[in-house]
C-alpha cells in the first residue's frame, strides 16, 4: 500500500492531509532522515514528528465502558467511540464493538478494526463465555441457578429456550453470571423471567480474558497473549 494511504487509513488527515506532510518533511525514518510518499518503507519504520505511528490495522482494544454511553452510532448522546482518541476514529477499517452492552451496563467491551476476529468472537459455534456481575432488586427466590443450568429458560417473546447458563450466588442481591449466548438484554431478562429486576450489571470477562486495570473510560490495546485468552 503507498505510504500516503497506509498513513492516512489510520486516521492521521485525508490523503491531501498526508501528501502536505511528506511535502513538510514531517514523516520520516527512525535515524529522521525525511521519506518520500514513493518510498517502500514499512510500518514501523515510520515516524511522524518524530513519533511512531499508531498500530496497523488489526487492532483489539479492551475498554472499561462506562455508564451511560452506547455502543451504538445511531444511538443519540455519548458513544464509545467518543472515548477514544480522535484518530483512532477515523481509521479504515473503522472500529466496531464485539457485540453491544447497554448503556446502563459497565465493564469489558472489546472494540476491533478485524471483521473476521470479531465474527470468531461473537459466533454462536464459538460459545465464548461473557460473565457478568450483576446486583439484584430482591432477593434470589432460590430455583434460579437450576432452571439458568437446565437449558430449559424461556424468555419472553422467543421461539428458543436459553442454553445453559452458570449462576454463582455472591450474596442473595449479588451474583455471577455466566452465559454463551449475545441475546438482546439477555442477562436483565434471565432475572426478570424469575420475578426479580438487575439494579447494576458489570461485564467482568470474556472468556478468560478478565477487566483489570482499567477505570471506567479507559481502554488500552490487547497483546496477542491476552487474545488468546478470549477463546
Ligand atoms: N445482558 C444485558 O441484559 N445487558 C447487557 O448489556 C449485556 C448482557
Amino acid at each position: 500500500m503507498r505510504l500516503v494511504r497506509l498513513i492516512a487509513n489510520l486516521g492521521y488527515g485525508s490523503r491531501k492531509d498526508v501528501a502536505w506532510m511528506f511535502r513538510e518533511g514531517r514523516i520520516t525514518d527512525p535515524e529522521g532522515d525525511v521519506l518520500y510518499a514513493d518510498d517502500k518503507v514499512d510500518h514501523a519504520q515510520i515516524r511522524i514528528d518524530g513519533e511512531s505511528l499508531d498500530p496497523p490495522a488489526g487492532i483489539i482494544l479492551m475498554m472499561n465502558k462506562p455508564l451511560n454511553v452506547t455502543c451504538s452510532r445511531k444511538d443519540p448522546g455519548r458513544v464509545v467511540y467518543d472515548l477514544l482518541p480522535l484518530r483512532y476514529r477515523q481509521r479504515d477499517p473503522a472500529l466496531s464493538t464485539v457485540g453491544r452492552l447497554d448503556r446502563d451496563t459497565s465493564g469489558l467491551l472489546l472494540i476491533t478494526d478485524d471483521g473476521a476476529l470479531l465474527h470468531r468472537i461473537i459466533s454462536p459455534r464459538a460459545s465464548v463465555t461473557k460473565v457478568y456481575e450483576a446486583t439484584l432488586a430482591q432477593d434470589l427466590r432460590g430455583d434460579e441457578q437450576a432452571l439458568f443450568a437446565s437449558g430449559t429458560l424461556m424468555l419472553e417473546s422467543e421461539t428458543t429456550p436459553l442454553l445453559p447458563a452458570k449462576l454463582d450466588v455472591l450474596t442473595p442481591r449479588h451474583v455471577r453470571l455466566s452465559i454463551t449466548e449475545g441475546r438482546y438484554h439477555q442477562v436483565r431478562r434471565m432475572f426478570a423471567a424469575t420475578g426479580n429486576h438487575v439494579e447494576t450489571l458489570e461485564r467482568v470477562a470474556i472468556g478468560q480474558l478478565q477487566l483489570t486495570g482499567l477505570q471506567p473510560g479507559e481502554w488500552r490495546q490487547l497483546s496477542a497473549e491476552e487474545i488468546a485468552r478470549i477463546f
